[in-house]
């Protein structure tokens, strides 16, 4: 039987195109491409500028070092997310500290962040599992109950904050929507990925979306993403090719985080076709799940319907009632043995040897496990026929009898 991949990407044509028009076209790093595809993106989520980046760990490191934030300072987060989400904290010198998620849903408890919350805390990162928007209201009042803890270091973007600000990792849900707001403008900064996996793609990529801050337009912060991700250079590639512009200043140790025009070619082709044919594609399959597992007493059909926010398809995390590791791990084998291919979301990053060697344990985040040791994910791709859906659903069915 033919196989079923879990998530391949979503490539036409049109695409292929495009990339190719940019190899021809003489200039392939950042340049008009990424330019036009951060526009875009700004339009998309309704927010005032986007920075185009090599990845969404990219941006979500960036956004920590605009805000300053290093050693001595700590960010709390999920532990149920990959582990990119909390590496970039580690690579600041600041110290992640998990929040477990609300039981029976995937998000960050704000009530778990409450408790977290010390003079030491200098920015959140929630995330938006699954492409589900997590409940942002809750954690703003959160953060504003407590704002009298936070301590923004002077001389940094902190000050200009209120409270502790939010950092979305929303490298799941590009498109989605939260109260009528796209994701992309509903926290202080939010960080997209591109990457292969992702809902819409450009192989590696990423972007962040923001703001303008108190006295500190938006214009600004997008300069200050620019120059840390192209070494603090002062003019990019492109603006030192224009005639007799070679000349430039390296104004700050950056680093060498910029999107290329190649992908920036492929995001755009993307985007194109992004609201008409890729998101409803995936919404294809997820309801033909839903439609097959609601009701089967074996399951539990993913939290993400409700009031207020709209998914964004982009992960179909089913879990099986009462199953323990082994049980799901069991069928994962025996469904890739004919041919389908699952996977699982996440291992609580508290879970990995490089956490526990840092003193992390699971018993601080129950409700992380109690989700992760029996949840398994469904492929979810625009191209996925309903038949192979449906083979994927009566395949499961039979494994669970
Ligand atoms: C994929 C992913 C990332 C990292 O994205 P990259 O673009 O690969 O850096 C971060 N957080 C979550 C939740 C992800 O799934």
């Amino acid at each position: 039987m033919k196989p079923i991949p879990f998530s391949p990407p979503d490539i036409i044509p049109a695409d292929i195109d495009a990339v190719a028009d940019v190899l021809r076209s003489g200039w392939i790093t950042t340049g008009p491409k990424t330019k036009e595809f951060e526009r875009d993106i700004a339009v998309y989520c309704g927010a005032e500028r986007a920075v185009c980046l090599s990845s969404a760990t990219a941006g979500l490191e960036l956004c920590l070092r605009i805000l300053g934030i290093g050693p001595g300072d700590e960010v709390i987060t999920t532990p149920y997310t990959y582990a990119a989400t909390a590496n970039v904290i580690l690579h600041t010198g600041a110290k992640p500290v998990f929040a477990d998620i609300r039981r029976d849903t995937f998000e960050i408890d704000s009530d778990a962040v409450a408790r977290a919350v010390s003079k030491r805390t200098k920015a959140v990162i929630p995330v938006d599992f699954g492409g589900w928007p997590c409940d942002y209201d809750s954690l703003f009042a959160v953060l504003n109950a407590k704002k009298r803890l936070y301590r923004p270091r002077r001389g940094t973007l902190q000050t200009r904050f209120e409270r502790c600000p939010v950092i979305a990792d929303a490298a799941h849900s590009f498109g989605s929507n939260y109260h009528g707001i796209m994701t992309g403008s509903v926290a202080d900064m939010t960080v997209f990925s591109f990457h292969a996996v992702k809902n819409l793609t450009t192989a590696e990529g990423g972007a962040v979306t923001f703001g303008s801050l108190p006295d500190f337009p938006a214009e600004k912060l997008y300069h200050r993403f620019q120059l840390l991700s192209l070494h603090g250079q002062n003019k990019d590639a492109l603006e030192k090719m224009q005639k007799g512009s070679w000349k430039y200043s390296v104004d700050l140790p950056g680093y060498k985080y910029n999107m290329t025009d190649m992908q920036a070619a492929l995001g755009l082709s993307q985007l194109k076709r992004y609201e008409k044919e890729i998101l409803p594609g995936r919404e294809r399959v997820c309801s033909a799940y839903d439609a097959a597992f609601s009701g089967d007493e074996r399951v539990i059909i993913p939290p993400f319907r409700g009031p207020g926010r709209k998914w964004c398809w982009h992960l179909y995390p089913l879990r099986l009632r009462g199953a323990e590791e082994d049980e799901r791990d069991r069928i994962i084998t025996e469904m890739a043995s004919q041919g389908i291919s699952l996977n699982v979301h996440f291992i609580p990053v508290v879970l990995h040897p490089a956490y526990r060697e840092r003193g992390y344990s699971i018993r601080t985040c129950p409700n992380a496990y109690t989700m992760y040791r029996n949840e398994i994910s469904l492929p979810v791709y625009p191209g996925l026929p309903g038949e192979d859906a449906q083979r994927v659903v009566s395949s499961l069915k039979r494994l669970l009898d």
